[in-house]
Formats: structure tokens, C-alpha cells, sequence
């Protein structure tokens, strides 16, 4: 057992352990948790800190849910596993609770991460075009600065540059365009028409490749960790309408923006959307165990059962996707999050946030300020006028100074264009009134201090 010593902790953390992305230069020494409850984790050295995150986007209810762990426990004695080749009812129950939080008519096919439901959308949209008489229909249409998933197929659909020149080739077939970033809309332009002149980009794109060659798009409702772009809702609008009118499926990654993130149930109702198929991950279990899932318009799996040749079926095995422990607890924290209302206060903690920070618009580092639901993102800047993004290093001295002030905050956006400069914020929706302060507080006192000259 690793103890109180954090020494020794360090060193076989060094000696064992690969992390994820970060290098471990970054963050030397690394956090080490040990517990956890409410929005609050405590380290092994016993030091406190506010998950202005939510870990990666995750912990919608908060940390330390006695229920979550019971429900996984009881469902681990009574039936630990069964594939979903066959059926359990975990998964038919929860297969029935997303229907009704998503409210529309779906078809759910379980796996483990948000990584994995974006692949098995990709697969099921290929076949679906191949099974409806359009076989060359295999391209999908992405966005700059767009976060999609780790794996070849998802990773080739992510937007971000950095994350990918290490890995070529990835997954072929994946196209970008730039995304509605209305901060940095041409002068004079009004915001609507640079969110419809962005949309036009997918139209154009689709038309230039061939429309009989595009299978689908994909994108997040609001793209978070490439630096929370929130698009304008003329955009939403007509991205719908060109991807009805060239047969092109329409994708939304509701990795991070579902489950109540965005202040509605998932963050596509806030534009009124209906997607062809929607994926989901993190907050869906609020991340206590791994599942994912992806969510197909019930006329799309129709084409996949009605076809007598054996080769018509989604040829897609997922051994642990849908484990029923994990079914089992994503249940019971939809039932948390309805009971406690904490969609509604995701909204009203969002607006909070958004609100207090105001007050920093004027300071010399802060850009733009944008915010969707409970995900907020403060654009650094080195000069106002011509929006330069500001150094790495300023952005990582201010997460720095929050964190040894007990705040966590993340730093998203995209390395390679230069644009790794938007704080964000996060938080747990079950945040407390007094923890929404204690970020409020410290940040502003950050910024306000060191940060302002
Ligand atoms: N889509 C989005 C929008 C994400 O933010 C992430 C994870 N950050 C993923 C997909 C991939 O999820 P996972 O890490 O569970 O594979």
C-alpha cells in the first residue's frame, strides 16, 4: 500500500504508470487522489481541491454517490455479465430510459467509451448508405478544433491537428471544415451571417466531394474541448436542413454536452435538433464505471433487420459494451439527476458563473467569454485589438496559481493553430452554492492579482 507517503507514491507513479496525454513534465509531481465527495477531491497528502472539471467533463452528480455504488454492487451480485449478443435487463431498461430522456423514437447500441460509440457510428452510417442503395456513400464531414475520441476512425475525426501527425495514416475518409468561432468573425460581419457563411462550408464541401460520396457529419452541439465555440442557432438550423437535402446522416457527439451539461437534457435540445444518431458517453454514468452509447434513429436500424443475408447485420461485437453493472448504476444516476433537478441547475450555475465573470471582461488578458449550460470558456489573449492568443505560458501560470489556491480548471483549444488559450470551467452539476463561490472567488482573485498587469 502506497500510505501517506506521497514521496514514494511519486516515485512509483513515475516508475509505473503511463498517463494520459499529459506529459509528465506538466504536472510534476502529478495529483495523486485518494478520495473524493460533492465537487471537492482530496489528495493523498490530504490537501483539497475544487474539480472546476468535473475530472474530463464527467462527474455530472458529483463525487461520493453512496447510490451509484450500490447499484453497481447489487447488480454485480446478482448477474455481473452477459453479452449483448443476448439481452439483460439493465440494458433494456436503460436502452428505454434514454428513449425518453432523448424524446425521440432510438435504437441504442452500448459500448465503453465515447471513443468507441463515435466508431460504431461510423460503421453503422457506412452501412446504412451501403443497405439503402448508396454504397459509395463512405466520407464523413468534420470540424476543426472538433474532439472526437483516441481511436484511428475517431481520432481521424477530430479537428485538432496536434493530437494526429504522430499517428498517420489514420482512418481515411474524414474531411474538416472550420468551425463557427463568431469571435473571430471577419469585422463588420454580423454574427448570423458568419455562423450561415459556415454552414455553407459543409454544403459546399459535400457538393465539391459528391454528395453520392458523403455518408455523413459529424460534430458536438457546442464544440467544448476545442474551446467552447458555441455556434449560433441559424447555423444548427441549416446544417440540419443540407444534410437532409443531400441524404447526408447527421451525427451529434454528445459526449460532454449530454446528460445535463448544457442546461437540457442533452445539449442538441437546445437547438431544437433531431439527429439521425447521437453519442454518448462520460456523464451518462457520471464516469463511475465506463460506458458509452450510440443512439440510432429507429428508421435507420430498420434497414439493418430487414435483410435476410446474414451480411446485412451490424457485424460489430463489443464483449463488456452495455455491462450491466454499468447499465445498472447509469440508471440510477439519470434518476439522481432528475430527482435533484440538476439539469435546471446546471442552467441556473451556468448563468451564475457567466454573470460574476463578467466583470472580468475588461481585464487586459480576457478575450471572449462564452458559455453553454455548465461549461464555461474564458479566451486569453495577448492583445485585445488584434485577438493574438496569448502565450501557453500564461495560460498554464494562471491554471497553476488556481490550483495551489485548491481550484482545478482545464485549458482547451488546439495547439498547432495557436489557440491553446480558453480556460475552462466546468464544475460538478451538484455544485454547492458555496463551491459555484469558492470558483468565483478564487479565479477572480487570480486574474485580479498576479495577472493584472
Ligand atoms: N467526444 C467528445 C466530444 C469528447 O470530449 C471525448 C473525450 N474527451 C470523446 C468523444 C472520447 O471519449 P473517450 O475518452 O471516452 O473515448
Amino acid at each position: 500500500s502506497l500510505g501517506k507517503d506521497s514521496g514514494q507514491a511519486v516515485k512509483k507513479d513515475q516508475q509505473y504508470l503511463w498517463h494520459s496525454m499529459t506529459p509528465y513534465s506538466e504536472q510534476n509531481p502529478p495529483m495523486i487522489a485518494a478520495s473524493a465527495s460533492g465537487s471537492w477531491v482530496t489528495d493523498i497528502d490530504g490537501n483539497s481541491y475544487l474539480d472546476g472539471m468535473s475530472g474530463l467533463w464527467c462527474v455530472n452528480v458529483g463525487y461520493g454517490r453512496k447510490e451509484l455504488a450500490e447499484a453497481a454492487y447489487n447488480q454485480l451480485l446478482a448477474l455481473p455479465y452477459f453479452p449483448l449478443t443476448q439481452s439483460h435487463m439493465p440494458a433494456i431498461a436503460l436502452a428505454e430510459k434514454l428513449n425518453e430522456w432523448l424524446g425521440e423514437e432510438y435504437v441504442i447500441f452500448f459500448s465503453n467509451s465515447g471513443s468507441e460509440a463515435n466508431e460504431a457510428a461510423f460503421k453503422i452510417a457506412r452501412q446504412y448508405q451501403q443497405q439503402t442503395g448508396q454504397p459509395h456513400r463512405h466520407k464523413f464531414i468534420a470540424r476543426y478544433r472538433g474532439y472526437h475520441g483516441s481511436s484511428l476512425g475517431s481520432l481521424a475525426a477530430t479537428g485538432q491537428a496536434q493530437r494526429k501527425y504522430k499517428y498517420e495514416p489514420l482512418s481515411g475518409g474524414f474531411l474538416h471544415v472550420a468551425p463557427p468561432d463568431s469571435y473571430r468573425r471577419p469585422d463588420g460581419m454580423t454574427e448570423e451571417a458568419f455562423n450561415l457563411q459556415c454552414a455553407q462550408a459543409i454544403e459546399d464541401m459535400i457538393v465539391w466531394e459528391g454528395a453520392e460520396s458523403v455518408a455523413a457529419v459529424i460534430m458536438e452541439p457546442v464544440i467544448t474541448g476545442g474551446g467552447v465555440i458555441v455556434p449560433h442557432q441559424v447555423y444548427m438550423d441549416r446544417v440540419q436542413q443540407i444534410c437532409r437535402t443531400h441524404g447526408v446522416l447527421l451525427i451529434i457527439d454528445e459526449v460532454i454536452c449530454g446528460f445535463g451539461r448544457s442546461g437540457r437534457r442533452f445539449g442538441h435540445h437546445n437547438f431544437g435538433m433531431k439527429p439521425d444518431i447521437v453519442t454518448m458517453a462520460k456523464g451518462l454514468t457520471s464516469a463511475y464505471l465506463p460506458l458509452s452509447a450510440t443512439a440510432v434513429r429507429k428508421e435507420i436500424y430498420e434497414a439493418f433487420k430487414d435483410n435476410s443475408d446474414d451480411y446485412g447485420h451490424f457485424r460489430h461485437v463489443n464483449t463488456f459494451g452495455g455491462n450491466p453493472a454499468a447499465c445498472a448504476l447509469a440508471l440510477r444516476n439519470l434518476e439522481i439527476l432528475e430527482q435533484e433537478k440538476l439539469v435546471e441547475r446546471a442552467e441556473l450555475l451556468g448563468r451564475r458563473l457567466t454573470d460574476e465573470f463578467a466583470s472580468l471582461r475588461d481585464h487586459r488578458l480576457v478575450g471572449d467569454i462564452r458559455s453553454f449550460g455548465l461549461v464555461i470558456g474564458i479566451e486569453l489573449v495577448a492583445d485585445k485589438a488584434t485577438k493574438q492568443p496569448a502565450d501557453l505560458g500564461i495560460v498554464k501560470g494562471i491554471i497553476a496559481e488556481c490550483k495551489s489556491k485548491g481550484l482545478i480548471i482545464g485549458k482547451n483549444g488546439d495547439t498547432v493553430a495557436g489557440f491553446n488559450n480558453v480556460l475552462t470551467f466546468a464544475p460538478p452539476l451538484s455544485s454547492t452554492d458555496e463551491d459555484i463561490q469558492f470558483i468565483i472567488n478564487t479565479f477572480t482573485a487570480v486574474l485580479n492579482g498576479s495577472w493584472a498587469e
